[in-house]
C-alpha cells in the first residue's frame, strides 16, 4: 500500500482548502489536557508542538460560543464511539490565527498544521473543503483492505496444495506483509470491514 507520505500526504489536494480557519480556532485531540501537559513536560514532540500554538478554551461552553458547530460535531462524533467523557474532553484555539482566517506563521507553521488533514479518518469541521476527498479516501482504504483480505484467503488456498518449502517461505513473507497492513488500520475497524 506505500508509504504515508506517498500514499496520502503527497495526494493530497491541498487546494481543497477554503481557508475557513475553524480547523485552527476550535480543535479537540484524542488525548486529554493534563495527559497532555504531562507529555510535554517529558518534552514529548507531538505535545510540546501541539501546546506551542494551540490554547485551551476554559470551557467547553466557552469553545462553543466560538464554534458551536464544531463543538457539537465533535462530541456528537464521541458519543457515537461511546467515548465521550465531559471531564477529559479541552477545546483549544489557535493563537496565530489571524481575524481574516489566514496563519500568521504559515511558512513556519508545525508539522501538524501541513500534515491537516492528517488521515482520512480525522475529524474536520463540518463543511471542511477536504470532506468529500476524506470520505473517498476512507472507501478506496477499506476496498484495498478487503482485496487484501482475498488474497490472504487464496494464500490459504496455496498452501493446502503442498507447495515445496521455498514457496511456502515466500507465501508467509506475503501474508505477514498483507497482516501488517490489515493491522495498521486496526483503529478504524479493518478487522470488521
Ligand atoms: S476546516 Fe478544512 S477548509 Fe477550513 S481551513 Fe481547515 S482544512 Fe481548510
Ligand atoms: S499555526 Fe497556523 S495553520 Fe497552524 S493552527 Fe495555527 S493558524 Fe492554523
Amino acid at each position: 500500500m506505500g508509504n504515508y507520505e506517498d500514499t496520502y500526504l503527497a495526494r493530497r489536494p491541498q487546494e481543497l482548502c477554503n481557508m475557513c480557519g475553524r480547523c485552527c480556532r476550535v480543535v479537540t485531540t484524542s488525548k486529554p489536557y493534563d495527559e497532555l501537559l504531562k507529555l510535554q513536560a517529558e518534552n514529548d514532540e507531538g505535545a510540546c508542538e501541539f501546546l506551542r500554538i494551540f490554547v485551551p478554551y476554559p470551557s467547553i461552553e466557552a469553545a462553543r460560543k466560538v464554534d458551536a458547530e464544531v463543538v457539537d460535531n465533535v462530541i456528537e462524533l464521541l458519543k457515537e464511539d461511546n467515548n465521550y467523557d465531559e471531564n477529559k474532553l479541552t477545546f483549544y484555539g489557535c493563537k496565530y490565527l489571524l481575524d481574516n482566517n489566514l496563519c500568521s506563521i504559515y511558512e513556519e507553521r508545525p508539522v501538524l498544521c501541513k500534515h491537516c488533514p492528517a488521515t482520512p479518518w480525522s475529524i474536520v469541521p463540518p463543511g471542511c473543503g477536504f470532506e468529500g476527498w476524506l470520505f473517498l479516501e476512507r472507501e478506496n482504504t477499506k476496498q484495498r483492505v478487503r482485496k487484501a483480505k482475498e488474497d490472504l484467503l487464496e494464500l490459504e488456498l496455496l498452501k493446502q496444495k503442498n507447495p515445496s518449502p521455498d514457496i511456502l517461505k515466500k507465501i508467509a513473507s506475503v501474508e505477514h506483509k498483507i497482516s501488517n497492513t490489515i493491522e495498521l488500520y486496526k483503529r478504524y475497524g479493518s478487522y470488521d470491514w
